[in-house]
C-alpha cells in the first residue's frame, strides 16, 4: 500500500511569470497519477503544518518572517530566484504537513511508503533563509519530527535531486541521529556539497557528480558506497527529497539520467527499506523543470513505491 499526499493549495502559488517552478508542474504530476494504474494509491489531502511543528527545525525569527512577509496580493521577492503570493504561505505549510502525516502514516503501518507531491519544495531553505524556491525544510523537518516525536533513534535522508540539499544540510548539521546522503551534479547551485562537508558528527554524505555524467555512473556510485552505507546505519525510517531535475531533458541541468534511472533508484531504496526497516520510506517531491519529463519520472517513481 502507497500513500498519496496532496492539495490543491499547491496551485495556488505563483512565482513571477516564466519562473521554472510554475504551477504546471503539480498539474503535470497529478494528472500523471490519476491514470488509472495508479488506481490503487491512497489519497489523502496533505494537512496544514502547525508553526509549533516549523520550529523543530526552524527558529521562531525565521517562520516568523515568512509569515509577515507573505503578501495580499501580488507577488514579493524573498531571494532573486524565490517569490512569495497570497497562496504561497497554505502551500508552504502543506508541504511541510503532508511529510508529517507521512510520517505518522508509515510509522503507524498504514502504509508500507508514502509519496508528498506539494510544492513548493524545501531542501534548499536554511535555518534562517528562504532560497532556490523553498521556505521551509519539510524533510528535515519530518525527520525531527520522526526523532523528537515519535521516539526513532536513527532516520535516513537520500536527496536524489540534481543541486544539493543545502537546507537539509543546513538544518541538521548537528543533528546525530539523521544519516544525510546528497548526490548532485557539481559544479551547480547552490555551489554547497562538497564531499569535505561533512557535518558535525559525521553522517553527511556528500556526493557530488559530474556535469554530463549518466545513469550508469549514478547506479554503479550508489551500487558500490551508498546503499551499503545506508544499510550500515540501520535506519528506523527513510524519507527521500525526490528531486526529477537529474533528468537528461531537465533545463536547469546537465546530467543525463533517464526516467528508467529514477525507476532503478526508487527500486534499489525500497529494497534497502525493507531489509532495515520494514520497507517504511517516506518520499517528498523537490525538483524537476520539464513538465513531461517531470511527469514521468514521477510516475515512474511512484510505480516503484507501489510495487515495493
Ligand atoms: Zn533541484
Amino acid at each position: 500500500m502507497t500513500l498519496l499526499f496532496t492539495n490543491d493549495a499547491g496551485l495556488r502559488h505563483q512565482m513571477p511569470l516564466g519562473h521554472p517552478e510554475q504551477i504546471a508542474r503539480l498539474e503535470h504530476v497529478i494528472r500523471a497519477l490519476s491514470a488509472p494504474e495508479f488506481a490503487a494509491l491512497d489519497r489523502r489531502e496533505a494537512p496544514m503544518a502547525a508553526e509549533a511543528d516549523l520550529l523543530l527545525a526552524h527558529p521562531e525569527s525565521h517562520v516568523a518572517a515568512i509569515r509577515e512577509a507573505a503578501p495580499q496580493d501580488g507577488l514579493i521577492a524573498l531571494d532573486p530566484d524565490t517569490s512569495m503570493s497570497p497562496g504561497t504561505w497554505e502551500a508552504a505549510l502543506r508541504g511541510v504537513g503532508g511529510c508529517l502525516a507521512a510520517v505518522d502514516a508509515v510509522l503507524a503501518g498504514e502504509a508500507k511508503n508514502a509519496f508528498v507531491a506539494t510544492r513548493p519544495p524545501g531542501h534548499h531553505a536554511e535555518k534562517t533563509r528562504a532560497m532556490g524556491f523553498c521556505m521551509f525544510g519539510n524533510v528535515a523537518i519530518a525527520a525531527k519530527h520522526a526523532l523528537d516525536r515519535h521516539g526513532l533513534s536513527r532516520v535516513a535522508i537520500v536527496d536524489f535531486d540534481v543541486h544539493h540539499g543545502n537546507g537539509t544540510q543546513d538544518l541538521l548539521w548537528d543533528e546525530s541521529r539523521v544519516l544525510f546522503i546528497s548526490s548532485h551534479q557539481m559544479p551547480l547551485y547552490p555551489g554547497t556539497g562538497a564531499a569535505h562537508e561533512r557535518g558535525a558528527h559525521g553522517n553527511i554524505l556528500n556526493v557530488p557528480l559530474s556535469p554530463g555524467s549518466d545513469g550508469e555512473t549514478m547506479r554503479s556510485i550508489y551500487g558500490s558506497r551508498l546503499f551499503q552505507r545506508l544499510r550500515d546505519y540501520q535506519p528506523e525510517l527513510i524519507i527521500l527529497s525526490a528531486g526529477f531535475d537529474a533528468h537528461a531533458d531537465d533545463p536547469l541541468a546537465n546530467l543525463n539520467w533517464t526516467t528508467e534511472d529514477f525507476a532503478w533508484l526508487t527500486r534499489e531504496l525500497c529494497k534497502v527499506a525493507e531489509d532495515v526497516c520494514g520497507g517504511r520510506l517516506v518520499s517528498s517531491m523537490e525538483g524537476g523543470y520539464n513538465l513531461d519529463a517531470l511527469a514521468e519520472a514521477v510516475a515512474a517513481h511512484v510505480t516503484e513505491l507501489m510495487g515495493a
